[in-house]
């Protein structure tokens, strides 16, 4: 097991979960971090960088976190750039409804990137059929299963509100798009949006 992982949990400053519970026990050093203006963190806060600098690593931050190359997330950008919803949180909706997202936090896989591995390996049905394509972005009314029971092995998650499980037949229905308050994730969108506004 190389460390790799939670280095970049060190690097963001946050935990991102990429080796799953992994980032649960002491060998993720991060704790999270609180910076109250002016508060007691005050004298050991990190030298000041730049604004572009902040936007860079938040953008770096969730590409990592959701695991995705630079072009696949700037395409997703652009996309929630042509909402008609705030583009930051539609960004951090078309994030989590990409079917590797969505089979991690069913808990089907106890992180994204295994999630990617269940999917390329042809162990999840879209509708009915075999979907191996993790970046795909789901659709509500979409319904995701295992091909076989044997497919997946669940772990504990807790599932959030615009996902519906019917446990006894292993399938799940995207029932509405996540609200931002659904997500769970510390990404400033903002910055985000901001390092794409340049
Ligand atoms: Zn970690």
């Amino acid at each position: 097991m190389d460390n790799n992982n939670c280095r970049q949990c060190r690097k963001f400053g946050t935990k991102l979960f990429l080796k799953g519970e992994r980032c649960l026990t002491p060998k993720c050093a991060v704790t999270r971090r609180n910076y109250a203006p002016g508060g007691q963190g005050a004298k050991t806060r990190p030298p000041r960088k730049s604004e572009y600098g902040i936007q860079l690593l938040e953008k770096q931050k969730a590409k990592t976190e959701y695991g995705l190359r630079e072009r696949q997330f700037s395409k997703i950008f652009q996309t929630a750039s042509k909402s008609k919803t705030a583009t930051g949180s539609q960004l951090l909706k078309l994030l989590e409804i990409r079917l590797d997202n969505v089979i991690y936090r069913l808990g089907w896989a106890s992180s994204r990137a295994q999630a990617r591995q269940i999917v390329l390996h042809r162990k999840i049905k879209l509708n009915d059929k075999i979907a191996n394509i993790p970046s795909i972005v789901l659709k509500v009314g979409d319904i995701v299963s295992p091909k076989d029971k044997k497919s997946i092995s669940p772990v504990k998650a807790v599932l959030p509100k615009w996902l519906k499980l019917d446990v006894k037949d292993q399938k799940a229905e995207i029932l509405r798009l996540p609200e931002r308050t659904e997500i769970e994730s510390d990404i400033d969108e903002q910055l985000i949006t901001e390092f794409y506004s340049r």
